[in-house]
């Protein structure tokens, strides 16, 4: 039997070409393995169809060369042919390879050595350039590759660096003297109850913020009274609590599981359809909650489709949170912009959905605008496509639920739409519990499973913890239940006085008119919507100033046409106002708060001036952000701009 390498037809050519031979492979592996990786990751939706396409055909190519080859084989067998298989094939190889080395003898060695490191390097070169025209789409690509190029300029780099810190000191330039005076060692000799003078006169020295933020403070009237009162009672019984440890703590064990069950109440649950699967926990806020939701998608799609090189697509608007996610967990995120609506853009969202995708997000509302992302048609995607969608209702989930009851028109936002695997809802915004804490939803237990971890190996004994936080608050726990459980749907009008109530000044007009009587989640909403819509009214009627969006809860944003908005808010910051910067479009927006039930004409005429002053005397306010954000929002490189917040992040901790 001839050996392969001996066959007379390969010849002379064979001793000339025996080594390029080996990287004629390795060169058709190396076209094959980029290739077609480069082709599909240009086109993303294509890229799944093509996809799709390729299994059918492997499918077909298959069932057609198991036909043959049991046809093949059952002939073989039934008129004993001498040749076997093995020959035949070997014999076919032999010939192949003659005729392959007779076509590269043409050629010279070293150029069969030089074109395979060529093809690799040109290869890479291409699935770097394809890759940077889809994140950054052509022209970010362009712009990358020229600042690129510009930085390798001498002395750029210095340059950026030398008004970086000046941009920062500036920033800065009022806090360093202040921690000068900061302590930096434990005192010799503690300072027993004068402690408490200390923390009083340091809560004295903060800024007037009652009534004056965007959100921030949820809770109406003062931080020592009434709901505020409450909360601080029902965490102090607990602050020694912790639901790591269940058995000691049966109390908390219970508390969480009221809450999240009356929480999921509100987004669902109830319906029957749900048989009671609705599961999840409570967190430390918003962020650890859309952590949690998104570490378990991946996990829970690793298992479920095998996806080891998760990607997720968020829309422009969603929260900051999910970067944190994508970045913790090594998760590739698309953010992609949203519609003229300002909401999630559902056919572009599809167009980024691969193979490797693990879940979508929508928005109700979204921080920025405060506009309901379409959820249904989420769905619709997550329920065809077979991935994850979240819900993030941390700022809506204890508001929606409550404006639709009052007859608000409210689009679907929670489990009872298809396709809906988890929601994230924070208890201390608008649940009006204390700072710290929100809920983790999801449709089943199943998905919940892969929030979990678990550790068998460890000399500390069998571990499982359910969250992020190993040691959890316990007080922060009973301080979210008692704000739910004493606010209720309804406030209890019949309650007498007492310390603990929840007293709400019931006409502006007369400030000093109270009225005893715990106003619950439904009246809370009306009254904060209703402040909204004024808001909202309000500013429309500045002609300066324009509403982004058609925003549909409490949160109000504007920009302007004429003036500069950051300006405006520099103004307003003199003011004693806290707003929220906001970009594309640049803008500002407010979170009503039951803290602003009374300062709704205070607000809008201070609005009304501050355009005015910006009209009047444009230019930038001593000690304003105007100038950065300006900067920021015109600055291609983002590069430089996530430098400088980061230096101004390392600078203020
Ligand atoms: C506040 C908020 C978050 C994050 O919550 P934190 O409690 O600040 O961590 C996430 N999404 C939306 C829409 C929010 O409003």
């Amino acid at each position: 039997m001839p050996r392969i390498g001996s066959d007379a037809r390969a010849g002379s050519s064979m001793d000339g070409a025996g080594s390029p031979d080996a990287i004629a492979v390795a060169l058709a592996i190396a076209w094959s393995s980029h290739l077609p990786s480069n082709l599909d990751s240009f086109t993303r939706q294509k890229r799944y169809d093509y996809r799709r396409g390729i299994e059918q055909r492997h499918a077909f190519l298959i069932s057609i060369v198991t036909h043959f080859f049991a046809k093949y084989a059952s002939e073989a067998i039934r008129i004993h042919v001498s040749v076997s298989l093995a020959a035949c094939m070997e014999a076919r190889l032999v010939r192949l390879r003659a005729e392959a080395n007779a076509a590269l003898a043409q050629y010279e060695p070293l150029a069969l050595v030089v074109a395979p490191i060529v093809t690799l390097f040109l290869a890479r070169a291409l699935h770097v350039t394809f890759r940077a025209l889809r994140e950054k789409g052509i022209k970010g690509a362009v712009l990358g590759f020229i600042i690129t190029f510009v930085k390798l300029i001498p002395g750029v780099n210095w340059y950026i660096e030398f008004e970086k810190k000046k941009v920062v000191d500036k920033l800065q330039s009022g806090n360093k003297s202040k921690r000068e005076s900061w302590r930096t060692e434990l005192p010799n000799i503690g300072l027993s109850r004068a402690t408490i003078h200390e923390l009083e006169d340091a809560r004295n020295k903060d800024v007037a913020w009652q009534g004056k933020c965007s959100g921030t403070v949820y809770i109406g009237g003062s931080e020592s009274e009434n709901h505020f009162a409450l909360i601080n009672e029902a965490h102090a019984m607990f602050s020694h609590t912790n639901p790591l440890h269940q058995d000691v703590f049966q109390s908390v064990a219970r508390f969480e599981a009221e809450v999240v069950a009356m929480t999921a109440a509100l987004l669902g649950s109830k319906e029957k359809i749900f048989g009671g699967q609705i599961c999840g926990n409570m967190t430390s806020g918003g962020t650890e909650s859309i952590l949690l939701a998104v570490k378990t998608s991946r996990d829970y799609m690793k298992a479920k489709k095998g996806i080891t090189e998760p990607e997720m697509i968020i829309a422009g608007s969603a929260h900051s949170a999910y970067d944190k996610a994508a970045q913790y967990f090594k998760i590739k995120l698309w953010r992609v912009p949203v519609n003229k609506d300002y909401v999630a853009d559902s056919k572009r969202i599809r167009q980024y959905i691969n193979r490797n995708t693990i879940m979508i997000v929508g928005s109700a509302p979204g921080f920025p605008h405060g506009v309901i992302d379409p959820i249904e048609e989420l769905g619709e995607l997550a329920t065809k496509y077979d991935i994850c969608l979240h819900v993030d209702l941390c700022l809506g989930g204890f508001v929606l639920p409550f404006a639709r009851k009052l007859g608000y028109p409210i689009p679907p936002f929670d489990f009872t739409v298809k396709g809906v695997t988890s929601i994230s809802t924070d208890v201390h915004k608008y649940g009006l519990g204390p700072k710290g804490t929100s809920v983790v939803l999801y449709r089943n237990r199943e998905i919940r499973k892969h929030q979990f971890v678990a550790v068998t190996e460890w000399s500390g004994g069998l571990y499982v913890s359910p969250t992020i936080a190993g040691s959890r608050p316990g007080g922060l726990i009973a301080g979210a239940w008692a704000a739910m459980m004493s606010l209720g749907l309804n406030g209890d009008q019949n309650i007498a006085h007492s310390s603990l109530l929840n007293v709400h000044r019931f006409n502006s007009d007369s400030p000093l008119t109270y009225v005893n009587h715990i106003s619950g989640y439904l009246e809370n909403t009306r009254q904060i919507m209703e402040v909204s819509k004024k808001i909202e009214k309000g500013i429309k009627e500045i002609p300066e100033l324009f509403v982004v969006g058609h925003p549909q809860m409490t949160v109000i944003a504007f920009g302007s046409n004429d003036v500069n908005i950051f300006e405006v808010n520099d103004i307003m910051t003199l003011k004693g106002w806290h707003l929220n910067a906001l970009q594309r479009p640049n803008s500002i927006h407010i979170c009503v708060t039951l803290q602003h039930l009374n300062v709704l004409e205070d607000f809008l005429r201070d609005l009304r001036e501050s355009v005015k002053t910006v009209k009047q005397n444009p230019g930038p306010v001593e000690g304003g952000f105007a100038p950065l954000y300006g900067a920021a929002g015109k600055m291609p490189d983002r590069g430089i701009v996530q430098d400088l917040i980061v230096e101004f992040m390392d600078s203020s901790c």
